[in-house]
């Protein structure tokens, strides 16, 4: 069997993580180095490897994990001043664990173009 990624690790709480919202599907938490005063990532329990290799079966679950992230930042309270949903895919677009994550940034005005 293939090695747990760390995000696997968190989902099935073998590494601490401050857990903001889970079910059977995804689990959200709050970024070891946030880069916002709010920096959550939500993250299928399913360990797809990044998004350009989800598939027609996870169209549900992209749903979900996008629908997940505007609750979170409701719940955080930034739904009405905004917030950017992120996800890096590969290495030039800076994907370091590979697990697919959305980031949820928010908190702080963001600046477009991202570097
Ligand atoms: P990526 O660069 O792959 O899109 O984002 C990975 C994110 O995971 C980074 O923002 C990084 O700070 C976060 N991260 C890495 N290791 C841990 C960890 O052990 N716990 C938490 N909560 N976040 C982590």
């Amino acid at each position: 069997m293939a090695e747990k990624t760390l995000f696997e690790k968190i989902c099935d709480k073998e590494i601490p993580a401050t857990i903001l919202f889970e079910d059977d599907r995804c689990v959200a938490f709050r970024d070891i180095s946030p880069q916002a005063p709010h920096h959550i990532l939500i993250i299928p329990r399913k360990p797809v490897p990044r998004i350009g290799l989800a598939g027609k079966g996870d169209e549900a679950l992209l749903g979900h994990l996008l629908l997940t992230a505007a609750e979170v930042a409701r719940a955080e309270g930034i739904a009405e001043s905004g917030y950017r949903l992120v996800i890096n895919n590969g290495p030039h677009g800076g994907e370091a664990v590979p697990h697919l994550h959305i980031h949820l940034l928010g908190g702080r005005q963001l600046q477009w173009p991202p570097g």
